[in-house]
C-alpha cells in the first residue's frame, strides 16, 4: 500500500470556508484508490475506488454532519 500525502491551501471546505488542508491519496497492490482531503477546520471529503470499478464519495462537515454520500457505480443500473 502506497500512501502520498500532500498539503494544500486556501480551498474551499464543504463547509463554505477557505481553508489549508491535507490530501492523501493510498493506493493498494490491485490498484484501489482511495483519496481524502482533510481540512483544517475538519470538514471531510473521501473518495474511494473498488475493484468492481464503483465509486464511493463521502462527503463530511467539520461538525460531523454527512453532507452527501454518493455511491457511482460503473456497471449501470
Ligand atoms: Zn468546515
Amino acid at each position: 500500500m502506497t500512501v502520498t500525502s500532500t498539503r494544500f491551501t486556501n480551498r474551499r471546505a464543504p463547509c463554505g470556508r477557505l481553508t489549508d488542508g491535507e490530501h492523501s491519496e493510498s493506493r493498494d497492490n490491485q490498484g484501489l484508490v482511495s483519496d481524502q482531503m482533510l481540512f483544517d477546520c475538519g470538514c471531510k471529503k473521501s473518495r474511494e475506488e473498488y475493484h468492481d470499478g464503483s465509486i464511493e464519495e463521502t462527503t463530511v462537515k467539520h461538525d460531523g454532519k454527512l453532507l452527501s454520500h454518493e455511491t457511482i457505480s460503473e456497471h449501470g443500473a
